[in-house]
């Protein structure tokens, strides 16, 4: 099973894709987490990207793409979550031949709706264990012990330079010119599906199962 997560920066996409990764071996593909890979290797590529990524801005559709086709060579255990991209129609479409050139399909594009007067509360409390990438939050998702990873047991917790005020407005900017634009495209072929973002994290994972199942 193939499925894209769709929604703007904070929407709990990354939190939903971990989850899946574990209950359904499935495999996370997460550009952002792929650009900041990217950015700390050195190569030219990542001063670019670094240099976008930094005013909350796309990079652009060749460099993202190239990137997600690297990664549909090999291994598809329990198949793709598709996390952050496509971002673009173009990369909407590269999506759907590179799928096609494998055989594979796309099985739902799950819309998470939120509102943004949420996203603000969720951009500037989130941290991530720089150990595994458990994604928690200041307030709704804290580890139970303070500091310590309740997935990995590491205490190297992160917060991402572009998850402040301004930086989100920007790429919330970039999100309803660029890629809310895909909300149509997908329901236009029939393969949209919405689940309410704002619920609680375990309620979400619900409902995104009873759409796989
Ligand atoms: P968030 O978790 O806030 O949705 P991501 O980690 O997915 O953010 O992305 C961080 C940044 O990486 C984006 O602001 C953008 O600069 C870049 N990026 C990630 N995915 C894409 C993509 N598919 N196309 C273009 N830029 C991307
Ligand atoms: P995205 O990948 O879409 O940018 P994340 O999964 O990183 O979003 O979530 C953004 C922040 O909101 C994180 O701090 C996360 O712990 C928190 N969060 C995610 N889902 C929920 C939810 N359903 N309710 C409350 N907080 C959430
Ligand atoms: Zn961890």
């Amino acid at each position: 099973m193939n499925i894209i997560l769709l929604g703007p920066p904070g929407a709990g996409k990354g939190t939903q894709a971990r989850h899946l990764v574990e209950a359904r071996d499935m495999i996370q593909l997460s550009t952002g987490d792929m650009l900041r890979e990217a950015r700390t290797s050195g190569t030219e590529m990542g001063r670019v990207v670094a240099d976008v990524m930094d005013r909350g801005e796309l990079v652009t559709d060749e460099i993202v793409i190239g990137l997600i086709r690297e990664k549909l060579v090999g291994n598809r255990a329990g198949g793709f979550i598709f996390d952050g991209f496509p971002r673009t129609l173009p990369q909407a479409d590269a999506l759907a031949e590179l799928l096609a050139a494998t055989g594979e399909k796309l099985d739902a594009v799950i819309e998470m709706q939120v509102d943004d007067a949420a996203l603000v509360a969720r951009i500037t409390g989130r941290f991530t264990c720089g150990d595994c990438g458990e994604v928690y939050h200041d307030v709704t998702h804290r580890p139970a012990v303070e500091g310590v990873c309740d997935k990995c047991g590491g205490t190297n917790m992160k917060r991402r330079a572009d998850d402040n005020e301004d930086s989100l407005r920007q790429r919330l900017m970039e999100y309803y010119k660029k890629t809310s634009p895909l909300i149509g495209y997908y329901y236009a072929k029939g393969q949209l599906r919405t689940v309410d973002g704002l619920a609680e994290i375990e309620d979400v994972q619900k409902a995104i199962a009873a759409i796989l199942d």
